[in-house]
């Protein structure tokens, strides 16, 4: 073989090599329980039909470098000064309004009643003279070059669902969020942008995730699917478009949550 050819096969070798490498790196096992990110969702339908029929195994390498990105920059940029407030795994038990103080121990019977999440960084802030604790979530994405002015209402979202789970599990009322975005497009890094908020009531997010555990545990009862929420995903982001708008049932002996619920 000539050494031109022989080398090239090496290439191509190193470079799957890379690749797996790289999606190994990225997997997530979620499985089919309720993590704080499913709740953020404008859509019930949506979030029903992505733990019923989940799509496994479609993320191109664009997806996979932002994700594989975001891991790194989790794994190298811990913002806490606190070794245990950074990447703080939480379980919590929505009915209870309580922690699942054992992660991962949970009543089998009532899979829809829980919902895990794992809070990047806690860390403390100065509001004035008054010492306040602020939830800090990092993001990356890829801009295509230009800025946001505002951050993403499910991300902001999903801060909330920690401040409501972070309250049970250790009694601290988080009064402030921020979310920090890692640009990946050109030198985007090295710019992050921070969006810091305030945070809603936990009353208030705690009614919200009550009432959406409600419809999803509907709809796997009874084959109904939760009502249709249109909105800016249905033109061309849901990945269940075609089935959504052509069904009202789904046959529900054949979907199967998990009983186990994991961080
Ligand atoms: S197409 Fe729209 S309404 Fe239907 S499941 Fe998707 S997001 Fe919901």
């Amino acid at each position: 073989m000539a050494k031109g050819n022989l080398l090239t096969g090496i290439q191509d070798q190193v470079f799957t090599a890379v690749r797996k490498a790289q999606f190994d790196f990225t997997k997530s096992d979620r499985g089919v329980h309720f993590h704080a990110t499913d709740y953020v969702g404008e859509c019930a339908r949506n979030m029903y039909y992505s733990k019923a029929f989940p799509i496994k195994g479609n993320m191109d390498t664009n997806l996979m470098t932002i994700f594989w990105v975001g891991s790194a920059i989790h794994a190298a940029c811990k913002i806490s000064s606190e070794q245990k407030y950074n990447e703080f795994g939480m379980m919590y038990d929505i009915e209870n309004n309580a922690a699942v103080l054992e992660l991962g121990k949970v009543d089998g019977d009532r899979p829809f009643d829980y919902v895990s999440g794992t809070l990047d960084d806690l860390i403390p802030v100065k509001d004035g003279l008054k010492n306040e604790w602020c939830i800090v979530d990092k993001k990356t994405w890829r801009s295509k070059g230009w800025k946001k002015s505002s951050p993403s209402v499910d991300h902001v979202k999903q801060v909330n669902i920690y401040k409501v789970m972070l309250k049970a599990a250790t009694g601290i009322d988080a009064k402030f969020g921020a979310i920090t975005y890692f640009d990946m497009w050109q030198d985007g890094v090295n710019k992050p942008q921070i969006f810091p908020f305030e945070l809603d009531p936990i009353e208030k997010t705690r009614a919200a995730i009550m009432l959406r555990k409600e419809e999803i545990k509907k709809a796997n009862e009874t084959g109904i699917l939760p009502k249709r929420t249109i909105h800016w995903k249905c033109n061309g982001y849901c990945p269940y478009a075609e089935r959504c708008f052509s069904e009202e049932k789904v046959d529900k002996d054949l979907i199967k949550f998990d009983s186990v619920v994991k961080v």
